[in-house]
């Protein structure tokens, strides 16, 4: 089967221009500026995969409500996941027919230094196999279990060497550079979006060499919750091991199992009251 597919999960942390909270939440003063701007950080992706022979791109809004992309002005080349209830969440409708995966607007993980820094929310940290982990390491694990290798991130300067530290040398655009947690020294539109074009293109070739991504198994996560009620309530589920007051583990055999793991537990401490 010749895939010329391509899936795109798309944060908005990461997005050009983007450096507070405020910029990515609905009903703040830049939100509506954001959204646009991540429309159009996708739509440069697009243009390169385009030039370089893709017939269709599967594009998943993976920020918070995941309702931010804005759809008329999306390329037509693009279909849109959209809505937050999706059982793979950042992943939703990835298989074993897309050439490979890219992440847009992605941002650094919980421990690390880059512009809205967090890896999922509800947690001051996660693991995984016993390092601190990014949602582009957990998202290209479960890429990986479809056989899709990531060959893109975008995102602040942080964003990119942490994930090449795990996935070795994919392509990276630094459409920032951060400065504190709500402060970069951000790149003109116009010139990231070049970035992005030139990177895409250059992804859809290194699809050819680069393996999917495969962390060693069994697939140990650890969850360290921003309270204890959370972790108390996580430890419901009969797979969750506790650690410590704040924090629980779970383990798996396979890539998918682990992220279900993972995914349940994060859902039912944050249903826990603070
Ligand atoms: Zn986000």
């Amino acid at each position: 089967m010749s895939k010329q597919r391509v899936y795109l999960s798309v944060d908005m942390e990461g997005i050009t221009g983007v450096v507070s909270s405020e910029d990515v939440a609905p009903g703040k003063m830049n939100y509506e500026r954001f959204r646009h701007q991540m429309t159009k950080d996708v739509n440069s992706v697009i243009t390169g995969l385009v030039e370089a022979g893709a017939e269709e791109v599967v594009v998943n809004d993976s920020h918070g409500n995941m309702q931010n992309i804005v759809i008329e002005e999306l390329h037509p080349m693009a279909q849109l996941i959209s809505g937050v209830n999706k059982p793979l969440y950042m992943m939703e409708g990835i298989d074993d027919s897309f050439r490979c995966a890219m992440f847009v607007g992605y941002h650094s993980m919980a421990t690390g230094k880059g512009v809205l820094s967090h890896t999922m929310s509800g947690v001051t940290r996660v693991k995984l196999n016993g390092k601190p982990t990014t949602e582009g390491e957990i998202n290209a694990m479960i890429a990986g279990h479809f056989g899709v290798p990531v060959t893109m991130v975008s995102g602040d300067q942080y964003t990119v060497s942490e994930l090449r530290e795990s996935l070795g040398d994919i392509e990276g655009v630094v459409v920032k550079y951060a400065i504190e947690r709500a402060s970069a020294r951000c790149l003109h539109p116009s010139v990231t979006t070049k970035l992005l074009t030139q990177a895409s293109k250059k992804a859809w070739t290194l699809a050819e060499s680069k393996k999917p991504y495969e962390p060693a198994r069994p697939i140990e996560f650890e969850l360290e919750f921003n309270h204890p009620g959370m972790a108390y309530r996580a430890g419901y589920l009969p797979f969750v091991e506790p650690v410590d007051a704040r924090t629980v583990r779970v383990t798996a055999g396979d890539a998918i199992t682990a992220w279900r793991m993972f995914w349940s537990t994060l859902l039912l401490g944050r249903s826990s009251l603070e």
